[in-house]
């Protein structure tokens, strides 16, 4: 028995190559099964109620105890990874933005992603944002186009230095409204015009949630419509946390004792006071190192990514998978 856990994180898991979208960053069907079987292979993998039981009596996990988490709802967790671990008799952890579902809007994050694999050539989007830009300027005092991109085009473990340039001013260093009025425009002009069609084919459908929920799935929270959660005040914050678990509701799932995942992994002390008044449990962010629940704060887990553990089924551990070994 121990109280570590490795705790995976997945995003899109598609067929890239021969698809539409190439350059979404994913990772191929083929590589989540080879995946798959080197997890299987060096780990137990466990249920979300195995978590939240080992958090309330601080451990007792099986030994090199694994944790798969799917953030943000997309149609191929349904389509591409429930029937494999369905046949694995595993469980899966799925954390869906209730606006885009219910409401069939694209996050804005979404957007991004799609705009960028539509666009091979970046320098074209960024020249497309800087003249939007530049007539947006004095109505909302904007620094110059130059100091923009000297202070954030900077590549990081994920992206090149134009694509986290064009990540970082669009999620979060405009002002609101110029980001959303920029990424709308760019979405209509480069990916399609129909928003609601296109939700619908990228995340899932409530029917669809429910029959993994049926089906023994873990669903929690991902706030309600994927905002930075700490850039929220407390009421706001509570909005968010209030409607999601409503969503939960619908799906039929644990409101007294569940799982919160953060969007982009942000949380503060206002929304750590917050969930545990709500009776969440455990806290997942995007901090990469395995989980610990004897030294770590239950309601900031970290994570791996996909991309940190080998892709292939006979790969020998790695160093993830050797550390979890010791400290089991
Ligand atoms: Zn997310």
């Amino acid at each position: 028995m121990s109280g570590q856990v490795t705790i995976v994180m997945y995003h899109y898991i598609r067929e890239l190559t021969h698809s539409r979208y190439p350059e979404i960053k994913g990772l191929e069907i083929h590589k989540f099964k080879e995946q798959l079987a080197y997890i299987l292979k060096y780990y137990h993998i466990i249920t979300a109620s195995e978590l939240l039981a080992a958090v309330d009596s601080a451990g007792d996990l099986p030994r090199n105890a694994a944790l798969l988490t799917f953030d943000d709802g997309y149609v191929d967790h349904y389509t591409n990874v429930f029937p494999i671990i369905e046949k694995h008799k595993i469980q899966g952890c799925f954390f869906p933005p209730p606006a885009a579902i219910m409401k069939h809007k694209v996050l804005d994050v979404n957007k991004i992603h799609f705009i960028l694999a539509a666009i091979k050539d970046k320098s074209s989007i960024i020249k497309k944002i800087f003249s939007m830009m530049d007539e947006l300027r004095a109505g909302y005092s904007l620094r110059s186009n130059a100091d923009y991109y000297a202070e954030f085009a900077v590549a990081n473990r994920f992206d090149p230095a134009p694509v986290a340039f064009i990540k970082r001013l669009l999620q979060t260093e405009l002002p609101e409204c110029v980001r959303s009025m920029i990424i709308d425009d760019l979405f209509s002009s480069f990916v399609t015009s129909d928003e609601q069609a296109f939700s619908q084919e990228l995340y899932m459908s409530v029917d669809q949630l429910q029959c993994l929920q049926r089906h023994g799935m873990y669903i929690g929270s991902h706030g309600y419509n994927h905002y930075w959660l700490d850039h929220l005040d407390g009421e706001k914050q509570e909005e968010e946390i209030n409607s999601s678990l409503e969503f939960l509701k619908i799906l039929g799932g644990d409101v007294n004792k569940w799982i919160m995942c953060y969007p982009y992994g942000v949380y503060n002390e206002s929304l750590l006071d917050l969930l545990k008044r709500k009776g969440c449990q455990v806290g997942l962010t995007t901090r990469v190192d395995l989980a610990r629940l004897d030294l770590d704060n239950p309601l900031t887990l970290p994570r791996l990514d996909t991309n940190d553990l080998p892709k292939k089924g006979d790969a020998r551990p790695n160093d993830w998978t050797l550390q979890a070994a010791a400290a089991s």
